[in-house]
């Protein structure tokens, strides 16, 4: 699988960094990632991070760019943000496949990954 591209900056991140309300935002476009709030050092040094966006990447691969959409603004919708079922599944595969993106470093303590908005 090809290096997905990080884009720093991205006023559509930026969007998303509003309306959720959170610090820093990570957000899958095909096979972009679209940061705000986050430098893509920073993001690249959270490997739960990159693993729970990489999961993204694969959900859209697997239901295409409308499917995935579709799907993911129903779920949050029918479920509210924390419970899209996208996203359960991408916290899952963040904590399961953190080892993969952790460029040879030991993993950090699991307490410093990036949170998401909270299930509040
Ligand atoms: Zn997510």
């Amino acid at each position: 699988m090809s290096q997905p591209r990080i884009i720093e900056n991205s006023p559509l991140a930026r969007l998303a960094r509003l309306k959720l309300g959170t610090r820093s935002v990570a957000m899958v476009l095909g096979r972009q990632i679209h940061l705000s709030g986050a430098t893509k050092e920073e993001f690249l040094n959270d490997p739960y991070w990159v693993a729970h966006e990489m999961e993204h990447i694969r959900q859209f691969e697997q239901y295409g760019r409308l499917g995935f959409l579709w799907r993911y603004l129903l779920g949050w919708a029918r479920h509210g943000y924390y419970n899209i079922p996208f996203e359960a599944q991408a916290r899952e595969a963040g904590r399961r496949n953190a080892a993969l993106y952790a460029r040879g470093q030991p993993l950090p303590d699991p307490a410093t990954m990036h949170q998401g908005p909270k299930n509040s």
